[in-house]
């Protein structure tokens, strides 16, 4: 699904950004739409949100009215020109990660000179803009919508709907690497499951999910069933998918670690070491387009897996962000989360969860 983000200038163009805005819901659904980014909470890195608001849409839409470039603060100095400019850090956020970048004119602007443009946005200059005149506006924003339909690729962040024979390919190899990790008997935690007849906890879900969640190890709940996140944490799980409208069937779910741990306590760096190569194969048939490791370990476990310099971050820092990442079969992004049993420790992290996973609503 194409998303489109609205970058304007609020006392520039307020009203022809809200006019594009409705008329471009004649064309694409609402929730491809991103006009504001608000609610950025206190203490967070509002330019890191920004970036990572626009990170999530394939194409920025740049209104340009009469005083976007000359507009000033109450000090006289040019708006555009400042780091802190909001409109200049989606512009140039969305131009560093090669979004499709279109300058909209409206109220009959022109198109501002490379002299005119702070450095991080001179490719803006290059990029052929669009004017949406008073009485076409709406066969000005059809040719807009035409040249981005045309120009953006689908978007990694959405898998196409998968045909039947993929899906049974898919599960046929899922179906070959859950019987080696029935059969794992060199398993650090082998021994345990036999002695308690425990089952593997291979995870569920979708076979070609877009969305992938990545705990840490099963529990006893989890082991006596063979499935991933049933028991406590996993009514947590559950409430923060429906929070996002989303099932378990909409998703797939595993863990780090694929047994139970005799006692509950941290994955052992060989209990990591061992089970990871099934779960890297999990990866690589489902191929989710967004992965959302839970919890240090998996998190952890994932961005260093990806080569991303973020892995030595804690997931303190981490969580709620998307990382972009490259996969061999194609781009996705990593949403760190917090553990689901964060809220079983402290019921006041629950606000936290859920709006961390209000992040994945881009993605569903
Ligand atoms: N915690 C996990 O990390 N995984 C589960 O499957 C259940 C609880």
């Amino acid at each position: 699904m194409l998303r489109i983000f609205i970058n304007y200038r609020r006392q520039d163009s307020e009203g022809y950004a809200g006019r594009l805005f409705d008329h471009l819901l004649h064309h694409v659904e609402r929730e491809q739409v991103f006009i504001d980014v608000d609610d950025i909470p206190a203490g967070v890195d509002f330019v890191d949100a920004l970036e990572q608001a626009v990170s999530a849409c394939d194409v920025l839409l740049a209104v340009i009215g009469p005083q976007w470039a000359t507009m000033a603060d109450e000090n006289g100095a040019r708006r555009l020109h400042q780091w802190n400019d909001f409109v200049r850090i989606e512009i140039a956020s969305a131009l560093r990660l090669g979004k499709f970048v279109v300058p909209v004119l409206v109220g009959r602007a022109a198109m501002p000179s490379p002299g005119d443009l702070p450095e991080d946005l001179l490719a803006l200059a290059r990029r052929n803009a669009i004017a949406l005149g008073h009485h076409s506006f709406a066969r000005d924003v059809e040719r807009l919508v035409a040249a981005i339909k045309e120009a953006v690729p689908a978007n990694p962040a959405f898998k196409p709907r998968p045909n039947f024979e993929t899906l049974q390919r898919k599960d046929e190899a899922l179906r070959t690497i859950r019987a080696e990790v029935i059969n794992a008997q060199t398993s650090p935690l082998y021994a345990n499951r036999i002695e308690n007849g425990y089952f593997p906890v291979f995870g569920e879900g979708s076979a070609d999910a877009n969305l992938m969640f990545i705990g840490e190890a099963p529990g006893k709940n989890e082991a006596k069933q063979g499935r991933p996140f049933i028991g406590p944490s996993g009514m947590v799980l559950d409430e923060m998918l429906a929070g996002i409208n989303l099932k378990r069937a909409d998703v797939f779910v595993t863990n780090l670690v694929l047994d139970c741990p005799p006692v509950k306590r941290e994955p052992t760096p060989e209990e990591i070491a061992f089970y990871t190569p099934f779960v890297d194969r999990i990866i690589d048939i489902v191929q989710p387009a967004v992965i959302a490791p839970l919890g240090r370990f998996a998190t952890g476990y994932i961005l260093r897996k990806l080569g991303l310099s973020e892995h030595k971050g804690k997931i303190g820092e981490l969580h709620g962000r998307l990382i972009r990442a490259a996969m061999p079969y194609g781009d996705i992004h990593v949403v760190p989360l917090y553990h689901p049993a964060v809220v079983l420790y402290s019921a006041s992290q629950k606000e936290l969860l859920s709006k961390d996973f209000e992040k994945l609503k881009v993605f569903v």
